[in-house]
C-alpha cells in the first residue's frame, strides 16, 4: 500500500520522500569521491513537489549520512520533516527552484577550478563546446554576498539568468538539473570548463565562441542530443 504524508498541504507518497532522501545521501558520497566538495561543505537538494524540497543538513559530513538526516523544507526553508537543521544555503536552493521551473535537483560544490574563477570573480567563458551545449554560453559569477544570506540567493539567481549554473564569488559553484544525475553532469562539465579556462589564461588566452554559435549548439543539445542520450531519438 502506498502510504502518504501531508507536507505543506500536499499529500505526498512516503516512498517518494524516502527515495529523494536516499538519492541525496548517495550523491553526497559521489561528490566526495569526485572531489567536487570536501568535508561537510557544499549541499544538495531535490524538489519533491512545489514548496516541498529535500535538502542536506547543515554541518554534517557526507560519509556517514543517513536518509533520515536529510531535511524536508518549504519555500521559506521552514522544516516540514526531519530532526537536523537544514543546510545554511537552503535559501539559495529554494530561490533557484522558484526562478527556474525546470530545476528538479540542485548541487552546490566547492570544486577547485570553479572556485578559483569565483575567487577572481570571473565567469567561466564560453570557450569549450560541451559547456556551451549544456549551459548556452558563459557561466557568470554572481556578485559577492555572505554565505547563507538571502542576498547570496538573490545575486545567484540574477547572475544565473535561467541558465543551469552560476559561480558564487569567493565561494564556489551551483548547478541545477532535471534530476540529480543531470545536476552532477552540469557540475562536472562546469568544473572541466573552469579548469580549461585557467589553463588557457596561463598560456596566452582562449578564443570565446560567438553568441550565435553558442545558441545553435545549445538549441541542438536541447532539441536532439538529450533525446538521443535517452534513446528517444536515433
Ligand atoms: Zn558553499
Amino acid at each position: 500500500m502506498n502510504e502518504t504524508v501531508l507536507l505543506n498541504d500536499k499529500e505526498i507518497s512516503k516512498e517518494i520522500i524516502l527515495s529523494a532522501r536516499e538519492a541525496i545521501v548517495a550523491m553526497g558520497k559521489e561528490l566526495i569521491e569526485r572531489k567536487l566538495v570536501a568535508g561537510s561543505w557544499g549541499n544538495i537538494s531535490v524538489k519533491i513537489a512545489d514548496g516541498v524540497y529535500a535538502v542536506t543538513p547543515s554541518g554534517r559530513g557526507y560519509a556517514n549520512q543517513k536518509p533520515e538526516d536529510i531535511v524536508i523544507v518549504d519555500d521559506a526553508c521552514k522544516t516540514l520533516d526531519g530532526e537536523l537543521t537544514p543546510s545554511s544555503e537552503s535559501k539559495l536552493h529554494t530561490a533557484i527552484y522558484s526562478a527556474c521551473s525546470e530545476a528538479k535537483a540542485i548541487i552546490h560544490t566547492h570544486s577547485i577550478y570553479a572556485s578559483a574563477l569565483a575567487a577572481m570573480r570571473k565567469p567561466v567563458p564560453a570557450i569549450i563546446e560541451d559547456i556551451v551545449q549544456i549551459i548556452g554560453g558563459r557561466v557568470e559569477c554572481a556578485e559577492y554576498a555572505l554565505p547563507g544570506t538571502q542576498k547570496l540567493a538573490d545575486n545567484a539567481v540574477k547572475a544565473m539568468n535561467g541558465r543551469k549554473g552560476v559561480l558564487l564569488a569567493n565561494h564556489g559553484a551551483v548547478c541545477w538539473g532535471k534530476d540529480l544525475a543531470d545536476a552532477l553532469m552540469v557540475c562536472e562539465i562546469l568544473e572541466k570548463a573552469a579548469q580549461i579556462a585557467i589553463i588557457c589564461q596561463s598560456c596566452g588566452g582562449a578564443v570565446e565562441l560567438s553568441n550565435e554559435d553558442a545558441e545553435i549548439m545549445h538549441s541542438f543539445y536541447k532539441e536532439h542530443y538529450i533525446k538521443r542520450q535517452r534513446g528517444e531519438e536515433k
